[in-house]
């Protein structure tokens, strides 16, 4: 079994992402041969962004996600850009998806919504890329969050169809979507998620914020007018506070409700907080000691980079051969 997924190198990685996804990666390298995590810088860059910064942030996410326990001996950790291979798959495959349906992709309307200048075509064009960074793969399963679900069937349409035009050589993969926590809400807005590009910076809680501001952050959360401690859909602040404690405490929803029965939710808040900060405590512990060492993540990554090049390379060859692009296979190689 196959499991891939890739999170982006822009700003810090919070909750949202934490319990999302990266606890999901961590997981999966137990269940996984191989699982395979990729920073996805070539995604970066479809919004706004600085270039030197990217580079920074994505040894600040590799070192995030060791110190979350990806263990680069048990998973295949790599940066997308270092494998061109997703650049051309992305290209072939486009040839099968739709324009119609990249233009109703949630996501692209969002986003493209929430910028001020120019709305560029690699927005519109992520969800090909994303199909390309899995497929190459012929990954089964895609841990993701809530948000990810209609890129992730946009993805099982595209492998659908180029099987069925070229001949079956994708495989068409699952996401893997946890059932507490898919959707971290903003705290200061909880009708959204919780976004690295897209929130207010005192709704999202970062994994590498301080014990105080993480307290401070939860203190300010926006609640609703009554006073139960249940998760229910006119309650969308309380809700997501009890999912993210239930996370944080490995109980279930259930459990903090009825821990939480009669408390007002001042309290409730700070327990969360105090809950929260204890959890992530190690991982920012653990990124301190290895942030430093740039080299040593390059390396990491490098290695990471020809493990994955390895794997792509075959599919896209095969994807290559079926679509009739470039020199027929049997010339690969020869010389010839
Ligand atoms: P952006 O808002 O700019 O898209 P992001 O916060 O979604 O950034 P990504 O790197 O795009 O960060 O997402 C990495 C993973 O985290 C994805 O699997 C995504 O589904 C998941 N994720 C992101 N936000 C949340 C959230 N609020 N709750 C649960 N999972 C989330
Ligand atoms: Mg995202």
């Amino acid at each position: 079994m196959v499991i891939f997924s890739g999170i982006q190198p822009t700003g810090s990685k919070h909750l949202g992402n934490y319990i999302g996804a990266i606890l999901q990666y961590v997981a999966g390298q137990d269940r996984a041969d191989p699982a395979i995590y990729c920073i996805v810088d070539l995604h970066a860059v479809t919004v706004p962004y600085e270039p030197a910064e990217l580079r920074t942030r994505t040894y600040d996410t590799a070192a995030i996600l060791i110190a979350a326990g990806l263990d680069p001996d048990r998973c295949i950790l790599f940066r997308q850009a270092d494998v061109m291979e997703h650049a051309e798959l992305s290209w072939l495959l486009s040839s099968v998806t739709p324009l119609g349906e990249l233009n109703r992709m949630h996501q692209f309307r969002d986003k493209s919504a929430a910028q001020r200048e120019l709305v560029s075509a690699g927005l519109l064009f992520y969800p090909v890329l994303q199909s390309a960074d899995v497929l190459a793969y012929r990954a089964h399963e895609v841990p993701v969050g809530e948000d990810q679900r209609e890129h992730l069937e946009l993805m099982r349409r595209t492998a659908e169809r180029f099987n069925s035009r070229f001949g079956e050589i994708l495989v068409v993969p699952e996401h893997r979507i946890p059932e507490v926590g898919a959707r971290v809400r903003d705290l200061q807005d909880p009708d959204r998620k919780m976004s690295t590009t897209g929130g207010s910076d005192q709704g999202t809680v970062y994994v590498l914020d301080e014990p105080e501001v993480i307290a401070r952050k939860f203190k300010r959360a926006v609640a609703d007018s009554g006073r139960e401690i249940v998760r229910r859909d006119d309650k969308p602040g309380i809700s997501n506070l009890i999912e993210i404690m239930a996370v944080a405490r490995g109980i279930a929803p259930e459990a903090v409700e009825r821990e939480f029965e009669g408390s007002g939710y001042g309290d409730f808040k700070t327990a969360v907080a105090e809950a929260v900060i204890e959890w992530v405590a190690p991982v920012r512990e653990r990124y301190h000691e290895l942030r430093d060492d740039e080299a040593g993540l390059e390396q990491t990554m490098a290695a990471g980079a020809e493990k994955a090049r390895a794997i792509a390379s075959v599919t896209v060859a095969e994807v290559r051969d079926a679509m009739g692009v470039g020199p027929t296979r049997r010339s690969v190689g020869s010389g010839a």
